[in-house]
C-alpha cells in the first residue's frame, strides 16, 4: 500500500461506534473506533491482524458520524487490502467482486439459461458451500444489458448532451432504470451519451479485497472520462455508490491517479434532474392536465452511500415535486446489504438484523412501493420487507408519461 491515512485525528469519542450498524448487530465486529484508528496504529507497526476487520461492511456510517473527519471505512478497506496481500481472497470473494467481468464472460449465453443455471436450488446449494448464502436475494440477469438496449434507442435531436455512467447494476441487472434515466434526461433537454469504454467503478473490488483490480479500473475510467470532462460535458450517475467511489473514495485510495488524470466528480443524476426542474427545463407539474394514474403513496430509503456524500436527498426531493405522489422518508438507517456483504454466508443474518428496522417501517407504512436509488438496496428491501421497490427516476417517468 503506497499511501496510508494517519489515524491520529481520532480522539476516541466513540461517536462512530454508536452509528455503526454492524457493531450493533453482532459482537463479532469490534467496532469502527477499535478496528479503524485504534488498531491502525498497531497495523502500521506490523503488530496486529484482526479477523474482525472482515466484518466491516464499508457502509460509511462511521465516516458520516465522525466529528473529526476520520475516514474510518477507508482505514478499514486499506487494512483489509494489506491483509489480502498475505492471504488471497477466495473464489467467493472474487466472484462477488467481479460481477461485471462475470457478466461479460457469460454474455453469449441467453439470460433465461444463465438465470436457471445460477438460481436453481442445486446451484444455490453449491454457491452456499462456496460462501454465498442460499437465502441471499441474488439478482437475475436482464435479457439484454443496458448498453445493448441503448443501441436501439432513438433519442431526439437535442442541443445539449450529458454523459451517463450507468454502473454495473443498471447495466447487467436493471437496464429498465437506465432507460428511464435516458427518457428523463431527454425530457429535460439533454441527449445522453453512454461511453462504451467505461468499466465498473471498482467499489465491489475494494470491498472484496481486490485493491489492484480496483486501481486498474479507476485508471481506465479516469482516462476515459477525462475527455468528456475536458469538453465541458456534465457526467452523471443514478447510482450513489458509483458517485461516492468517484467523488470521495478514489482520491483517498489512489491520490496519484487523481493527480495524474484530474478529479472526475460524477454528479448525482437525481440532483441534475432536480436542477432541471428548478430551472424550468423539466416540467413535472400537471398544469391542470388530467393524469391517467391514481394517487401514489411511496416510502423512500436513503442509501448510506448517498448520505455519505453530504449532498442532501435529491431523489426524495424530486419525488416530492410530482403531482399525486406522497413520499415518506423511512429514515431507518442501513438496509444491511452493502453491495455484496449481505450475500455472504457468514454475514447474511447480520445484514438482515441491520436492515430489520427499515423492513418493519416499510411493511407498516401502507405505501404501494418503496423507492431508493441504489440497486442492491432495492433488492434487499424487497427481500426483507416483501415490498416492490423502484428507482426514483422510474416513478418520475411513470408519472410524466401518463399525462
Ligand atoms: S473515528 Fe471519529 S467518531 Fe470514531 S472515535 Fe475517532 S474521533 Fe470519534
Ligand atoms: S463502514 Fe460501516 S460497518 Fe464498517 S466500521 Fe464504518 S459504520 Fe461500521
Amino acid at each position: 500500500m503506497s499511501v496510508r491515512i494517519n489515524p491520529d485525528k481520532c480522539i476516541a469519542c466513540t461517536t462512530c461506534v454508536v452509528h455503526c450498524p454492524v457493531a450493533e448487530a453482532t459482537p463479532k465486529f469490534l467496532g469502527p473506533r477499535m478496528i479503524g484508528p485504534a488498531y491502525e496504529r498497531f497495523r502500521l507497526l506490523g503488530l496486529t491482524e484482526d479477523p474482525s476487520l472482515h466484518y466491516c461492511a464499508n457502509c460509511k456510517n462511521c465516516d458520516i458520524s465522525c466529528p473529526h473527519g476520520v475516514p474510518v471505512s477507508s482505514l478499514n478497506m486499506m487494512a483489509r487490502a494489506d491483509q489480502f496481500k498475505k492471504h488471497s481472497p477466495g473464489l467467493r470473494d472474487w466472484v462477488l467482486g467481479h460481477g461485471e467481468l462475470m457478466a461479460k464472460w457469460l454474455r453469449l449465453i441467453p439470460a433465461a439459461i444463465k438465470n436457471f443455471g445460477m438460481l436453481n436450488p442445486v446451484t444455490r446449494a453449491v454457491l452456499d458451500a462456496l460462501g454465498i448464502d442460499k437465502r441471499a436475494p441474488l439478482p437475475a440477469f436482464a435479457p439484454q444489458t443496458f448498453r445493448q438496449l441503448m443501441q436501439h434507442v432513438h433519442q431526439p435531436d437535442l442541443k445539449r448532451s450529458v454523459v451517463f455512467y450507468p454502473g454495473c447494476y443498471v447495466d447487467v441487472y436493471d437496464p429498465r432504470t437506465g432507460l428511464d434515466m435516458v427518457w428523463a434526461m431527454n425530457r429535460a433537454g439533454y441527449k445522453v451519451i453512454v461511453p462504451e469504454e467505461l468499466v465498473c467503478c471498482g467499489l465491489p473490488m475494494v470491498a472484496n479485497g481486490f485493491w489492484q483490480h480496483a486501481r486498474s479500473n479507476a485508471e481506465h475510467n479516469l482516462k476515459a472520462l477525462g475527455q468528456w470532462r475536458d469538453a465541458g460535458l456534465p457526467v452523471v450517475t443514478g447510482c450513489p455508490s458509483c458517485a461516492l467511489m468517484f467523488r470521495v473514495d478514489l482520491p483517498e485510495y489512489f491520490p496519484d491517479l487523481a493527480e495524474k488524470y484530474g478529479a472526475c466528480r460524477l454528479a448525482d443524476a437525481q440532483e441534475f434532474l432536480l436542477d432541471a426542474v428548478d430551472s424550468g427545463d423539466l416540467s413535472v407539474k400537471a398544469d391542470g392536465k388530467p393524469t391517467n394514474l391514481p394517487d401514489l403513496k411511496l416510502i423512500y430509503h436513503a442509501p448510506c452511500h448517498l448520505r455519505a456524500q453530504g449532498n442532501g436527498l435529491p431523489g426524495l426531493e424530486l419525488l416530492r415535486r410530482l403531482d399525486g405522489v406522497t413520499v415518506e422518508n423511512a429514515d431507518a438507517g442501513c438496509c444491511g446489504i452493502s453491495g455484496s456483504y449481505g450475500f455472504k454466508k457468514e454475514k447474511y443474518d447480520i445484514a438482515q438484523t441491520v436492515g430489520s428496522e427499515l423492513f418493519d417501517k416499510i411493511r407498516k407504512s401502507g405505501a404501494q412501493a418503496a423507492v431508493s436509488e441504489c440497486g442492491t438496496c432495492r433488492v434487499q428491501i424487497t427481500h426483507g420487507s416483501g415490498k416492490f421497490s423502484l428507482h426514483p427516476v422510474s416513478i418520475l417517468r411513470q408519472r410524466l408519461e401518463a399525462r
